[in-house]
């Protein structure tokens, strides 16, 4: 099978030939139909996480190893099965759940594996779908996403999960009552958009820092589209709210965007962090009990959460986030040009036939 690695940090991934595995066990063998190119990919590929003050987290540190086939989001047709993979039958289309752990610890037996201190997710821990092929180590992770279109349904798997697993932090009654600001309006932002429209919110009012973006973001249905970096942003995002503030997802998690959201909320308010810009905030710890404040990080999603998901976009495809389909040949340039910020929606790796 082709598949483009990860070999040096920073580097152009690198196209390998090696051979196709034959599934054991319970193990599922996918052909890649659709690879999301997700912004954490970059992180990923330069191989360290920003935390402030100079400061890396090496993934290397943290159990990644190289080479590496990067991919987290990802569709795929079972093309072999395993001896003991049951429940899932030659030609069944699938989005594999990356967020994967040990399967036997109490986390995991929570069905939150996504934090699992022993994680083996998809693109990060093992190989992903910057590849023809992708090798699942159970058919329970894969879902079937009905008629959604491939392209459609594999970032279900990361930005999807991700956006609505933030989302729901904040409350279905808050959602439903109250605007709430997304940061970013890049492709997880408008996926933001979409799912709390599906998930029948008031609406949101998006923050970026590129122009083009607010554009897309009002084209998605956001109440209001603010620069971030405007001097009286701060007074325009509690304006466009309504006048109290009760509720903010951070897609960027930059040291300005984090203190930007707590200096808008009301008393009693939320932000949800997501993003991983890098940085570090200052908050004087008596606003967290005066001000009721609730500050919480959100990693991913759940495999049930992402069923959760496919059930709420039902068989429609999120109509508000532009998709560029992408041969595999062409991960470099996809990786290049999110790098440069000049990704307007999301781009999909993918076979020309599908
Ligand atoms: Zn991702
Ligand atoms: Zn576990």
């Amino acid at each position: 099978m082709r598949s483009f690695q990860v070999r040096t940090c920073s580097e152009p991934l690198q196209c390998v030939e090696t051979t196709t595995p034959q599934p054991q066990g319970t193990e599922v063998l996918l052909r890649v139909l659709a690879a999301g190119v997700c912004h954490s990919d970059l992180h990923i590929w330069d191989g360290f996480y920003d935390i402030g003050g100079g400061k890396r987290i090496n993934l290397t540190d943290r159990g990644v190893t190289l080479p590496l086939t990067m991919g987290h989001e990802n569709v795929g047709e079972v093309v072999a099965v395993g001896p003991d993979a049951e429940g899932v039958r030659i030609g069944d289309r699938r989005i594999a759940f990356p967020w994967m752990g040990c399967g036997t610890c109490a986390v995991c037996r929570r069905e939150e594996e996504q934090l699992c201190p022993s994680p083996r997710f998809l693109g990060v821990f093992r190989a992903g779908g910057y590849s023809d092929h992708l090798l699942m180590p159970h058919p329970r992770y894969l879902v079937d996403y009905g008629d959604i279109p491939a392209e459609q349904a594999a970032p279900l798997a990361c930005s999807g999960v991700t956006t609505y697993g933030a989302l729901k932090k904040l409350g279905w009654d808050i959602l439903e009552r109250e605007a709430v600001v997304i940061v970013g309006a890049g492709g997880l932002g408008l996926m933001g958009l979409s799912i709390l429209k599906a998930m029948k919110g008031r609406g949101a009012i998006a923050l970026d820092i590129d122009a083009r973006k607010r554009e897309a973001a009002m084209q998605a249905g956001a109440l209001a589209a603010i620069d971030p970096a405007a001097p009286d942003a701060q007074r325009q995002i509690v304006a466009a709210a309504g006048g109290a503030l009760w509720a903010a997802v951070d897609l960027v998690g930059s040291s300005s965007t984090v203190q930007l959201c707590v200096n808008c909320l009301t008393k009693g308010g939320a932000l949800i962090v997501v993003g991983l810009y890098g940085g570090e905030v200052t908050i004087p710890t008596p606003f967290l009990p005066l001000r009721a404040l609730t500050l919480r990080g959100s990693y991913t999603g759940s495999l049930g959460e992402l069923k959760e998901l496919v059930a709420l976009v039902g068989n429609s495809p999120l109509p508000y986030v532009p998709m560029r389909v992408r041969p595999l040949d062409e991960a470099n340039s996809a990786l290049a040009d999110l790098k440069a910020g000049r990704v307007i929606g999301r781009q999909v790796l993918g076979p020309a036939e599908r």
